[in-house]
């Protein structure tokens, strides 16, 4: 029997962590809108005052590109399959931990599969309850929200993104290879 026990969890984000899902977000918005919105441009964390839509315009755009363009969103590194099964060969369990509309689950396990990304689980949290409910050691996320009530030995770590610039937090990466030299 594996002794589960020891092992440590790192729980990984989906969106803006693992799938760059912004880029197509921001296609899809421009498109609509004749305009030419670059991921740069988004730097606070509520796009809906950043680009004055709704937030209901905001979150159509997601559960549309989901659905319709799963396919065409990126990871945000090249062969992230790679880079996420180092880290569970360092010995870690990967658990995927992700707040999403249900209608996307789908073709969120569809993209993990395209992109072969490993996981020893995939949460999928669907109301607001906190990422910190959950069981890890270790949480990359994009979002600064995510680490309010983390609290020690338990670690945050955050990845950048153009619209967590002005958060402070110790622990920043740019890319999940970063990850594996910090662990
Ligand atoms: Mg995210």
């Amino acid at each position: 029997m594996p002794d589960l026990g020891s092992k440590r969890t790192l729980a990984i984000d989906l969106d803006s962590v693992l799938a760059d899902t912004m880029v197509i977000w921001l296609e899809e918005y421009n498109k609509g809108n004749k305009s030419s919105v670059k991921k740069d441009d988004i730097i606070s964390w509520d796009i809906s005052k950043i680009l004055n839509i709704s937030i209901t315009e905001v979150s159509d755009i997601f559960t549309y590109i989901w659905d319709k363009r799963w396919k065409d969103i990126p990871p945000t590194e090249p062969s992230i399959g790679n880079t996420v099964s180092n880290l569970h060969n360092k010995g870690f369990r990967i658990s995927i931990l992700t707040k999403r509309y249900r209608s996307s689950v789908a073709n969120v396990i569809k993209w993990l599969d395209f992109h072969k990304i490993h996981c020893d689980d995939l949460l999928f949290v669907y109301d607001d309850a906190p990422k910190t409910n959950y069981p890890f050691d270790i949480l990359v996320d994009d979002a600064p929200i995510n680490f309010s009530e983390l609290v020690h030995p338990r670690i945050g770590i955050l990845f950048n993104q153009p619209w967590n610039k002005n958060f402070t937090w110790p622990i920043r990466i740019n890319s999940l290879s970063e990850a594996i030299n910090l662990i």
